[in-house]
């Protein structure tokens, strides 16, 4: 696969077409693995996001008029354009992010999912129809669009992510705008002209590059319905907060600690395999990241040595070599603070196993490398316990049992995703009851839910009260209207003063 090396300016899509905006602030885009600088963003300013809101606003009545049907095709084209050129996108998002390119071909592959099930909106949107209510009267209820709504993204997912909110909410008859990571942006770019090629009318999706001044004039803006946010905790808290005082409907995902439950019953090859893979993959920049081994009686001293061997020969490069089993750190700053927190877990006095602090990858010298690091006796007080690295930090607690556990997790101030390892019928189903997280994985380290059936945290992980696509996804970019209707032949004369009932 072709690596992507574009140089030009990364833009906004406004009303269909690729414009430079009224600013004149820019910030480069590094490739993570190189350090270079190949291209640079242009930042929205507060008359961006006014145009967009007013583009998407006039296109929206046409389209939410638009039968379902004919929104889902379009979206159906959609799906067709985005397979035909996965790769394409996969490439942009390696070159940007840095994860190895098979995991970038996954990322796509899961955001596909998003867009099929979206193509299903006529079924999806189709109300409740009850007869007779009282006599000669029916009652319905419909579904309809909210009209302008927003979507706020991090940059670990810079295409899933963007596709677990404008594929249902456009299916479902709204106009979107898109205001992706700074660090990675151009897969939004690309989606755009997609879009565009599927036969979207221009104005219901929308792309406003930039920051804190984009991101706060759509949190004021009247026109702006609702508002989906993924991202870390403070800023989805304040994003919650913002926009419900603004009046705005707000779902809004953040950070995460994410534990693996490791039994003693468990088939031990498969959990080393799993924490490997869901704590180093992706660089552990995953919001489904494990990034806390919870190692149940004597687990801990049989895999450790085994975790640690895998750590030290993980196979880190440029994603795009076939072989990487995990890039670089998508900015410097990140790189710093990971390996800062790699120092914070000594001073507190966990047991550094695998040190992955200083790598350098021949040829890349300039590229935001780190390794896997490994931490055992780590204790819930510590601060490389308590926050979320974010990086490719798996810090191992024992516990003597499996109410430890359990405890210990719900304990913790996020809920995002946990797993638990065992071949026992009933802890699993124990596991599955008592825990306080909203994604849970019985033998699956990452249990990213399908397309229909929605993604969420609980706890600090999630501001709001639906989760991401499926149908709570539905709901969210949906209003219910409930319908009463009788006709002239069944209404009873005379003015009525007492409440209506069923007569
Ligand atoms: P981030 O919070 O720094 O940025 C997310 C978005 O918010 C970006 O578009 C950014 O431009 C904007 N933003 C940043 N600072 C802002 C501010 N002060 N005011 C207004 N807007 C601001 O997150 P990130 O570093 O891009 O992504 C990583 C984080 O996202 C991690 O915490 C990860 O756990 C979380 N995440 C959560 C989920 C989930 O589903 N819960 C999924 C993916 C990522």
């Amino acid at each position: 696969m072709q690596a992507f090396n574009d140089t030009a300016d990364v833009a906004h899509f406004i009303h269909g077409e690729v414009v430079r905006g009224s600013g004149q602030r820019t910030q480069p885009i590094f490739n993570p693995a190189t350090g270079e600088r190949p291209r640079q963003l242009l930042l929205g300013e507060v008359a961006d996001v006014g145009t967009a809101v007013a583009s998407a606003k006039a296109a929206f009545p046409k389209w939410s008029n638009t039968p379902p049907i004919r929104r889902a095709r379009v979206m159906l084209r959609f799906l067709e354009l985005m397979n035909r050129h996965s790769n394409e996108l996969a490439a942009i998002i390696t070159a940007e992010h840095g994860k190895v390119f098979s995991d970038a071909q996954g990322e796509v592959a899961r955001g596909i999912d998003v867009i099929e099930f979206s193509c299903g909106i006529p079924q999806l949107l189709k109300g409740d129809y009850t007869e007779q209510v009282s006599t000669g009267m029916d009652n319905w209820t419909v579904r309809q669009a909210l009209g302008v709504v927003a979507g706020i993204t991090p940059f670990n997912f810079p295409c899933m992510v963007p596709c677990w909110m404008f594929p249902v909410a456009i299916a479902a008859g709204n106009a979107f705008i898109l205001k992706p990571s700074e660090r990675d942006p151009s897969a939004s770019l690309f989606m755009a002209k997609l879009l565009k090629e599927a036969g979207l009318p221009d104005g219901i999706f929308n792309v406003v590059q930039g920051d804190k001044v984009v991101v706060d004039a759509l949190l004021a803006h009247p026109e702006v319905k609702a508002v989906s946010f993924v991202g870390s905790t403070p800023i989805a808290n304040y994003i919650y907060e913002t926009g419900a005082r603004n009046g705005k409907r707000v779902q809004a995902l953040g950070g995460a600690k994410n534990h693996m439950v490791v039994m003693p019953d468990a088939d031990l090859d498969q959990a080393v395999d799993a924490l490997v893979g869901a704590g180093y993959g992706s660089a552990g920049e995953r919001c489904m990241a494990i990034s806390v081994a919870v190692l149940v009686g004597d687990v801990a001293d049989k895999i450790i040595p085994r975790l640690a061997e895998r750590a030290r020969n993980l196979v880190v490069k440029n994603g795009m070599e076939p072989d990487a089993e995990m890039g670089p750190i998508v900015t410097r700053q990140a790189l710093e603070r990971i390996e800062g927190y790699i120092a914070t877990g000594v001073d507190e006095g966990a047991k550094l196993v695998v040190d992955g602090r200083g790598l350098k990858v021949e040829g890349h010298e300039d590229g935001f490398f780190t390794g896997g690091t490994l931490f055992d006796n780590v204790t819930p007080d510590m601060r490389i316990y308590k926050e979320e690295i974010f990086g490719p930090v798996l810090a191992c607690v024992r516990v003597n049992d499996f109410t430890e556990a359990v405890d210990l997790i719900n304990a913790h101030e996020f809920g995002n995703g946990v797993a638990c390892y065992t071949r026992d019928g009933h802890i699993a189903r124990e596991f599955g009851r008592r825990i306080e997280v909203g994604m849970v994985g019985i033998n699956v380290p990452i249990p990213v839910p399908m397309a229909w059936h929605g993604f969420g945290g609980w706890k600090r992980s999630l501001f709001g009260d639906t989760h991401a696509y499926g149908e709570e996804g539905v709901r969210f970019y949906t209003k219910q209207k409930s319908i009463m209707q009788r006709w002239p032949e069944s209404i009873e004369k005379g003015t009525e003063f007492a409440m209506p009932t069923a007569k």
